[in-house]
């Protein structure tokens, strides 16, 4: 049981919840790779975050061939009413590096792989930490088109992950604050900063394009 008093005034304990503005749009301090930046309103990290969550969304439309030279052609306007390749929910994750560099992406493959556990979050977070050979990804950006479950939630606060963005919000599983707030429950050690409903119209629209 916790002892402590509830503090409403901790940012950490800010809550983003469906039709509220993302915290993006409001001034926040925490340990976010960006917060060094001279940025006071935070637009150009808005910028930013919806720059990487287009990334996000090509990934998501266009399956693992993403990092094949098919993404431009894939990714024009028509791409947002193409079905998921493989009958996969179209989820697209994008690992942003501390200097934003894109360090590796991942889709949905459920389906594809038969593999309960093959979310686009983890998906990205397994090729990042092999890429860079740890497991923690400090600084490191996680951009995702649907707010993570619990699973890649939970995923997300092992690796250490300092930045979740994320777009649609999912109120049957969403673990970003729908649901549950696993990124930032205070009993864990790590909680990443978190924006969510980045780009949600476009995000939502892919998602309801496939299961329509
Ligand atoms: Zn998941």
């Amino acid at each position: 049981m916790r002892s402590e008093p509830f503090d409403v005034t901790d940012p950490a304990l800010e809550t983003v919840r469906p039709g509220q503005p993302t915290p993006g749009s409001v001034a926040r301090h925490g340990p976010g790779a960006d917060e060094g930046l001279a940025d006071p309103t935070g637009s150009g990290r808005r910028q930013r975050h919806e720059l990487w969550m287009r990334r996000a969304l090509e990934v998501a439309v266009t399956g693992p061939a993403a990092e094949a030279e098919d993404v431009a052609s894939s990714a024009g306007g028509d791409a947002f009413a193409e079905p998921g390749p493989d009958g996969d929910v179209p989820v697209g994750a994008v690992l942003y590096g501390p200097d934003g560099r894109e360090l590796a992406i991942g889709r949905n493959e459920r389906e594809l792989t038969g593999d309960p556990t093959a979310h686009a979050e983890v998906l990205a977070l397994r090729r990042a930490a092999q890429q860079l050979g740890r497991w923690r990804l400090d600084g490191c950006t996680l951009v995702v088109t649907l707010e993570p479950c619990t699973m890649c939630a939970g995923a997300l606060v092992l690796a250490r992950v300092s930045t979740v963005v994320f777009g649609a919000w999912e109120p049957k599983t969403g673990a970003a604050g729908s649901l549950w707030d696993v990124l930032r429950d205070r009993r864990l050690n790590h909680r990443p900063e978190v924006y969510g409903g980045v780009l949600e119209t476009e995000n939502a629209a892919v998602l309801r394009a496939f299961f329509r």
